[in-house]
């Protein structure tokens, strides 16, 4: 009987089970994975380093993490590539920038993910955290004084208890779905991610992140280059689809037939990798009984890899508190509601403005974005913050639109006063 047992030892889990045995609690870690030494999973891997992001705003410094406002670090000792400029392209290759400081001063760097975890791991085992690699969380039952969860490895089935669970499964949240955690949370969408790592790309600025909206691209969502970890003339190609329109698809026309076609001329596959992402409404209470769900498995799509420590640092506090008879769960989850910018409705508005394809047409995308082309925007990686100003910049030129685009502007009103739900067809 551990005094905490944790589903996944992503981000979220590793820094749970860190924080925990910090706190003087047991914990071991139900992980699938058979070790830290290669991450295949999909993920683009920078931090955002706007200072109110998620409530926090982390600082990159020397060898860790810091997150001020909740007074923790986390080790990191990997590689950086700071990310200057951000480019939004449009068909005609209208081009909208995103820099801080005139592209003087990073708005995010791109860090080295399965280092991160290895270290983070390495760090959790010498600290006396227990993990069960190669193990497969399957179910379980909350039984009001503590928690199963039965498992599955290649030996066989067992059965794990704790008094405490933190699921930290990541966005798919199946087994949230099994302890009840789910109920009345709508899925939005599933979709396929692929990043094709290549060098011989030519055309793109290193150490710049590059979206390509239009369905002259091929793809209803942007296709994506930015820096890879591999060195300046590597670059990661990123391509979103589902099962009926493959990545694989997309990434074939995309760099035969569309307008980056002579940027893929003769550029060479070094590297591919690919993840499945079921995307849900966020949790508004992320807890039930002896249970709480963190991190991607209770968010709106996802918390990145900075929310996911913050979630992993106050679960463990969360989980400390119950076990001392307070309430923690409950403040956990007003700290949940208050930190993140998806629990609150407005901010959920702003990422419809991802809705460009295929509901404007190319040339209204290539309109568009030329009315701010030749501005700096604001530099920064928030997927909330971006649409926004994208929006404000358009909106700027509001009397341009109506006198010279009509049918475009009543298509802009009519979708920004969608609600999310709406705006994606639900
Ligand atoms: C395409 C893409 C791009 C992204 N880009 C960025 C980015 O630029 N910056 C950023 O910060 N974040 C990015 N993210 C998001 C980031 O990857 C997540 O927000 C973060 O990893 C969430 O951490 P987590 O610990 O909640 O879950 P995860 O990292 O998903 O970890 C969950 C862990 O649980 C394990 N697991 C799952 N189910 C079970 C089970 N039943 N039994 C045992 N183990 C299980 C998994 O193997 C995994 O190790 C991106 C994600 C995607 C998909």
């Amino acid at each position: 009987m551990k005094d905490v047992v944790i589903i996944g030892g992503g981000p979220g889990g590793l820094l749970a089970a860190k924080t925990a045995v910090e706190n003087g609690l047991s914990a071991v870690v139900i992980e699938m994975k058979q070790s830290y030494d290669k991450l295949r999973r999909a993920c683009s891997q920078q931090f955002i380093l706007d200072d109110d992001y998620e409530g926090e705003g982390v600082e990159v410094c020397d060898g860790y993490l810091n997150f001020p406002k909740s007074g923790f670090t986390v080790p990191y000792t990997g590689k950086l590539v700071p990310v200057y400029n951000k480019y939004y392209h449009s068909p005609k290759n209208k081009v909208m920038r995103f820099a801080r400081n005139d592209g003087k001063e990073p708005f995010s760097y791109k860090f080295d993910k399965q280092y991160m975890l290895k270290e983070l791991y390495n760090i959790c085992s010498d600290m006396g955290v227990e993990f069960m690699l190669g193990t497969t969380a399957a179910g379980g039952r909350d039984n009001g004084d503590y928690v199963e969860v039965d498992i599955k490895t290649s030996e066989g089935t067992g059965v794990v208890k704790g008094k405490k669970l933190i699921i930290a499964e990541g966005a798919n949240a199946a087994l949230c779905a099994k302890f009840g955690l789910n109920e009345n949370r709508p899925h939005i969408a599933s979709a396929l991610t692929v990043k094709y790592i290549m060098s011989g790309i030519s055309g793109v600025e290193n150490n710049s992140w590059n979206l390509y909206y239009g369905r002259a691209y091929k793809s209803n969502a942007a296709i994506i280059i930015g820096p890879s970890l591999y060195g300046d003339g590597i670059y990661e190609v990123t391509v979103t689809g589902d099962s009926k329109n493959r990545p694989d698809d997309i990434f074939k026309v995309m760099s035969t037939e569309s307008p980056l076609k002579d940027n893929f001329a003769n550029a060479k596959l070094e590297d591919k990798m690919g993840c499945f992402v079921k995307a849900y409404m966020s949790m508004a209470n992320p807890y039930k009984g002896n249970i709480i769900a963190i991190g991607d498995a209770a968010a709106f799509v996802e918390v990145e890899v900075q929310g996911a420590f913050l979630c992993g640092y106050h679960a463990a506090n969360a989980v400390k508190a119950e076990l001392d008879g307070q309430d923690g769960f409950k403040q956990y989850t007003k700290w949940w509601q208050e930190s993140f910018e998806f629990n609150n409705g407005d901010h959920l508005k702003v990422s419809q403005g991802y809705a460009l394809v295929p509901v404007y047409t190319d040339d209204e995308l290539d309109y568009l974005f030329g009315l701010v082309e030749g501005e700096c925007m604001h530099g920064t990686y928030s997927q909330y913050k971006t649409p926004k100003l994208m929006w404000d910049g358009f909106l700027s030129h509001v009397d341009k639109i109506k006198a010279e685009r009509p049918d475009t502007y009543a298509k802009i009103e009519k979708l920004n006063s969608m609600s999310l739900d709406a705006a994606i067809g639900k």
